[in-house]
């Protein structure tokens, strides 16, 4: 059942969806849990008309990686960006508070911060709606960090796309092992001029961001990499991290660049 919605921006929401007469089963953060609806539920006023309309009955189902703390258990929360053509999401943007949707009972994934060694730093960049999983980590993790450096790096079209901003700039302020740096695409198109930084988000790692955040320079050696989001992002970050001599991480061959492609 839809418990909060909360629109972040036209095409984005924050929702919570608590389960109705079962329990939620435990995971770590950065994992995703399944949603679904079926065909006959209502599309949102802002979408596109459908090409293919899937069979009657049939549940329209798709991953969304967890956005809240593992340790909070009665909800869970997601972070959803509209695709205007597509099967689900113009469903789920229909949903208000007290609607209902389906939710699998089995909650997975290997984009966890366990795939790193407990001691090295962490470097989260993400795009748009990738930033959820990370969103997960820093509230279940931040606060027993340690000595641990952590890094998100954001990039998102417009400024308003940027969500969580005031929640990753309070951590970046109260916490001395965070840092939080984000980046915009389309500056031209903001009605009150940006003071940040425009243009990709591998922009912000190549500038060596995070190493002005840090005091020290990330390296494979002290560093894990997650990257999640839009594969253009990831194919473009894995070579650059390539040049500088991190790994894509497998079960065979383990490395420091760990990801999650969104499609
Ligand atoms: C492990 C995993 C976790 C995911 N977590 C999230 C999440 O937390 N939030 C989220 O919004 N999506 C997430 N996705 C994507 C999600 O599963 C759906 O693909 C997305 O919501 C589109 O579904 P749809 O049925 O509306 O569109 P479809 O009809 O399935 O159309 C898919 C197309 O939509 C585009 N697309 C898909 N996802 C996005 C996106 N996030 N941003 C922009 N364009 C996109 C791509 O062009 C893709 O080819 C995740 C995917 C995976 C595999």
């Amino acid at each position: 059942m839809i418990q909060q919605r909360i629109e972040v921006a036209p095409g984005l929401i924050v929702v919570r969806v608590a389960p109705d007469g079962w329990e939620l089963p435990e995971f770590a953060a950065g994992q995703f849990a399944v949603l679904g609806l079926p065909p006959e539920a209502p599309r949102c006023k802002h979408s596109d008309p459908e090409e293919e309309v899937s069979k009657p009955g049939r549940l329209i189902r798709r991953a969304y990686s967890i956005a809240s703390s593992s340790v909070a258990r009665e909800y869970l929360e997601f972070y959803i960006t509209l695709v205007r053509s597509g099967g689900l999401t113009p469903r789920l943007f229909a949903l208000q508070p007290g609607d209902r949707l389906w939710m699998g009972p089995k909650i997975t994934g290997n984009f966890t911060l366990d795939q790193a060694p407990a001691d090295s730093n962490l470097v989260l960049v993400a795009t748009g709606t990738g930033l959820a999983p990370y969103m997960s980590m820093l509230r279940t993790m931040l606060p027993e960090a340690g000595e641990r450096r952590i890094a998100v790096l954001l990039g998102a079209r417009h400024s308003w796309d940027l969500g969580y901003q005031s929640e990753l700039v309070t951590m970046d302020r109260l916490s001395g092992a965070f840092t939080y740096r984000a980046i915009i695409s389309r500056p031209a198109e903001e009605p009150v001029s940006w003071a940040g930084p425009s243009g990709y988000v591998q922009d912000l790692w190549r500038s060596g961001e995070v190493e002005k955040g840090w005091g020290f320079e990330p390296t494979p050696e002290n560093t894990g990499v997650f990257l999640c989001g839009n594969p253009a992002m990831i194919d473009d970050m894995v070579g650059a991290l390539g040049d500088q001599g991190f790994r894509e991480h497998s079960r065979k061959e383990p490395g420091e660049i760990f990801v999650e492609r969104y499609w």
